[in-house]
């Protein structure tokens, strides 16, 4: 496999300092490729380069629907590279074939969005009074920067960054060590469709390296931080030494709120599919199923058996189930199951499962934890592995109560025929979306996404995002 190298001013560059980062398979521990281990050095580099090309102005000057042209053509060429796309994400951070399609599908949605978006973000007319006109115009912040996770590294990429393409800004994206492949590919299209230099840098390297010197660079302007709360509370520290907005997309303990009326088939296949996505490693994995004391045994029976019958192995394969991305997680989560074990009723997982020729691989059986209070660790704690948790209600005002009782409110999902209770639920829970009936709306890019609570703030994806990358001038004429 070919070294990837970082990305600055239209040139592909080593670290100053020429050291490199291993990338592991996480199917089965071989080494795939490495990637330069940049520091502040390069970071200033890259800063100063999109510094430079958002003063020079080529980018912000050209018309919003040209600027919108090339994400389309961005797109274009994703498409053209579907198989390639998804098999290198599959391969960097193990996940099921099926899922690196979706990733990149999903990413391919985000620049035809913001590629039709690009000439249509407005300002305002507003009264004044006789003989002014007073308006508003949305100009872009500057150089923004992009810090990524390793579980959905194309998709995230994708959603903030033609954002700020789209709206005349320049970027620097700093990558998942872990995960750096696809970030690189969408570097090369970038840079074979002709974006003027410094519009786009990538910088590869460890968090509290590159990624901790770009956030506290003076000449950044936003941050989009998309990670753990942890890292979000340090970068938003680094982001006020110089007063520079972020936008926090977090973690989350999200529900599936189920009550006996609900169209059982569906809710199980979706409950099961919410939490086993990615093996678990996803922001809004459905972690806590929400159930009606009464309707829980014949459900959960469904789930547990849906649960033992995943095939569990290496993402290529598209199995069901996919490896945990290293030890350093898959330790994490077995020290979560094990604390779990003396709190609540394990009724199935909880352990490894080792795969022939993946040895080196982290495989962990998917695992539901019954009867547990809703306090303790496994109910309030994002795991990030395919570990379900399971709490029971007696009316909706437990229901809800459970729902907000933990510090996360990414997403939650309402499963009932009944319409009136749904909408009721649907206003009090404390959560950034809420899906009635249904889990993910399909992966809609139109729809804001974004955190209460230590979910984060700010909201990506739809149109509602572009505002992330511009600030608003107001300018107010009087007649002579
Ligand atoms: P992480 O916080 O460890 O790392 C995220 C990114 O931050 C990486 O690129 C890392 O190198 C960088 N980083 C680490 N330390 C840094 C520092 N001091 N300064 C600047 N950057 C630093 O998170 P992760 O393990 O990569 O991702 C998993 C987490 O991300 C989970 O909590 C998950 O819920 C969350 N997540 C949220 C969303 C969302 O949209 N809300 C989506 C995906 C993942």
């Amino acid at each position: 496999m070919e070294r990837i190298q970082m990305y600055v001013n239209g040139t592909w560059v080593e670290a100053k300092n020429g050291d490199v980062i291993e990338v592991k398979n996480p199917a089965n521990g071989e080494l795939i490729t490495t990637i330069p281990r940049g520091t502040e050095a390069d970071v200033n580099e890259a800063v100063r380069a999109a510094r430079s090309a958002f003063n020079q102005k080529e980018w912000v000057m050209i018309k919003p629907h040209e600027r919108g042209e090339l994400l389309m053509k961005v797109a274009a060429k994703m498409k053209n590279e579907r198989d390639e796309l998804a098999k290198l994400e599959t391969l960097d951070v193990g996940k099921p074939l099926t899922q690196g399609y979706a990733d990149v599908d999903a990413a391919i949605r985000y620049f035809e969005f913001y590629g039709g978006a690009a000439d249509k973000v407005m300002g305002e007319t507003i009264p004044i009074e006789d003989g002014m006109i007073d308006y508003t115009v949305r100009e872009p912040v500057g150089v923004t920067a992009h810090i990524i996770p390793w579980n959905y590294p194309i998709q995230i990429i994708s959603r903030s960054v033609a954002a700020a393409i789209a709206t005349g800004n320049t970027v620097v994206v700093k990558s998942a060590e872990d995960t750096p492949m696809t970030a690189n590919k969408m570097t090369e299209y970038f840079h074979e469709l002709g974006l003027p230099n410094g519009v786009f840098n990538h910088v590869t390297g460890y968090g509290h390296e590159a990624g901790a010197a770009l956030c506290s660079h003076p000449h950044i302007q936003h941050i989009t931080f998309t990670g753990s709360v942890p890292t979000g509370k340090t970068v938003m520290k680094l982001a006020a030494e110089n007063v520079v907005p972020v936008t926090l997309e977090l973690g989350g303990k999200s529900p599936n709120i189920v009550f006996s009326d609900c169209d059982v088939e569906k809710t199980v296949e979706t409950v099961v599919r919410s939490i086993i996505q990615n093996a678990g490693q996803t922001c809004s994995a459905g972690s806590r199923l929400i159930i009606e004391e009464s309707f829980k045994d014949q459900f959960l029976e469904k789930v547990v058996s849906k649960f033992e019958s995943l095939k569990i192995g290496p993402g290529i394969e598209d199995s069901d189930v996919g490896p945990i991305l290293n030890k350093k997680q898959f330790d994490r989560i077995l020290g979560m199951i094990d604390r779990a074990k003396s709190d609540g009723r394990l009724i199935t997982g909880g352990e490894r499962v080792l795969i022939k020729g993946c040895e080196n691989g982290f495989y962990i059986k998917p695992t539901i934890f019954d009867e547990v209070p809703y306090e303790c660790e496994i109910a309030q704690e994002e795991v990030f592995g395919p570990v379900l948790t399971v709490l029971t209600f007696k009316d909706e005002e437990e229901a809800l109560k459970l729902a907000n009782s933990t510090d996360y409110g990414l997403v939650t999902g309402i499963w009932t025929s009944n319409i009136n209770r749904a909408h009721k639920l649907a206003h009090s829970v404390e959560s950034g979306q809420v899906f009635i009936n249904n889990y993910g709306a399909g992966g809609g890019v139109q729809m804001p996404f974004g955190g209460y609570k230590r979910s984060g703030f700010g909201r990506e994806k739809g149109f509602i995002a572009l505002y992330n990358y511009t600030q608003l001038k107001n300018i107010a004429i009087k007649f002579q």
